[in-house]
């Protein structure tokens, strides 16, 4: 059987080797970071390195970089450490937006999923101070890119506090903290080819914020605990890497278009979430027609092929995609939408092999659906 195939990097990337190397160097050090001896400044030194790095990724200073165990922890900390009794969120947040943000008022967006900022203006002349407004960089289900900056913008002229979630963003897309003129910025590390368990919250600095996790004086009072060296030294291992890596998304884009227009040609009724907008490279959200997607990623992984059903951390559970929803998809194409997300150990010929395999699924499938719906 041929080798199993991931195309899931927006759920989580293979470790980049850089990172791995960078992990297992740093757990065979001892030292606490927040010591003064010898052991401790070395530790304190790869936390402060990789600060470095993951910072110049985002466009950001060092000094503005608050590690977190991941990017729902560094959402966290945005939207209850800002302290806003107002908060407006798009509509298409993750779910660890939507969970901080309980009560929040959500901004609509468009039928390709694209934030309407006409919309954001008129709640935001409507909604009392102190206001935050919180709007991802790229969608995790469809890879939907927003408008941040035209937020930011609009939100400033009202005073509002403006987060990014950033996670899906970063490594995929060049843009610097400055540009977007957001005041928070979250990053997840397990997103561009690092480890599971660490993440940034970018803070500009004269933004106030209180931390959620007290007890300590690390990362600036923000975050208190013991640092997670290895993670962290692995986070900025693959943060560089990913900097670096800019002109393979081109070709990852390319590959992806692949695959949409071999299902738009072998099914003409496939839907594909938000072409219509700017997308990130390496994703793509497809609904075959009349197949539920839970049954379509069964046959897919026995097919050795993985892709997901929505955002990994909520499939597995009943109902459609609120991002799907919010833009107004029908609830069958949203059950029948699976996401297929590319990243930077896929190959030409990867593309080729979903392809033919969404073809065969296709055929066979589809066919039986419609048995079902004659005999019913
Ligand atoms: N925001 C977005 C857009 C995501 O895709 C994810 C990961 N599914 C998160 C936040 C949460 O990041 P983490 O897994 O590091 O907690």
């Amino acid at each position: 059987m041929a080798q199993a195939l991931y195309l899931d990097h927006n759920a989580t990337t293979p470790l980049r080797p850089v990172a791995q190397r960078a992990i297992a160097e740093a757990l065979a050090a001892t030292g606490n970071p927040s010591s003064v001896h010898g052991f401790g400044r070395a530790q304190r030194r790869l936390v402060e390195d990789a600060r470095e790095t993951v910072a110049a990724l985002a466009g950001a200073s060092a000094e503005s970089v608050v590690f977190t165990s991941g990017g729902t922890e560094a959402n966290t900390l945005a939207l209850l450490g800002a302290g806003c009794r107002r908060v407006l969120v798009s509509a298409v947040e993750h779910d660890s937006v939507l969970a901080a943000a309980d009560g929040a008022v959500r901004i609509p967006v468009d039928g390709d999923g694209v934030v309407e900022v006409a919309a954001l203006e008129a709640l935001l002349a409507k909604a009392k101070p102190p206001v935050l407004v919180s709007v991802m960089l790229a969608n995790n289900e469809t890879g939907v890119i927003q408008p941040v900056a035209a937020v930011a913008e609009t939100a400033h002229r009202f005073g509002a506090l403006v987060h990014c979630d950033a996670v899906q963003g970063a490594g995929k897309l060049a843009f610097a903290m400055d540009d977007l003129g957001v005041d928070m910025l979250s990053l997840s590390a397990h997103k561009m080819g690092g480890p599971q368990g660490t993440g940034a919250l970018i803070v500009r600095s004269g933004t106030e914020i209180l931390p959620v996790v007290r007890g300590g004086g690390q990362e600036r009072g923000l975050r208190a605990g013991t640092e997670a060296v290895a993670l962290i030294a692995g986070f900025g291992a693959a943060a560089a890497e990913a900097k670096d890596s800019g002109p393979t998304w081109p070709e990852i884009e390319t590959l992806r278009d692949r695959i949409e227009a071999h299902v738009v040609k072998t099914a003409p009724g496939a839907r594909i979430f938000g072409r219509g907008a700017p997308r990130l490279a390496n994703t793509s959200c497809l609904a075959m027609p009349g197949v539920a997607n839970e049954v379509q990623v069964m046959a897919f992984d026995l097919a050795g092929i993985a892709v997901s059903a929505g955002a990994a951390c909520s499939s597995g559970t009943v109902g459609p995609s609120h991002v799907l929803g919010a833009m107004g998809a029908s609830e069958s194409d949203a059950r029948s939408a699976i996401r297929v997300s590319l990243g930077w150990t896929t190959r030409a010929d990867d593309a080729d092999r979903f392809a033919a395999a969404w073809t065969s699924l296709y055929e066979r499938l589809a066919a039986r659906a419609r048995e079902r719906t004659r005999a019913a």
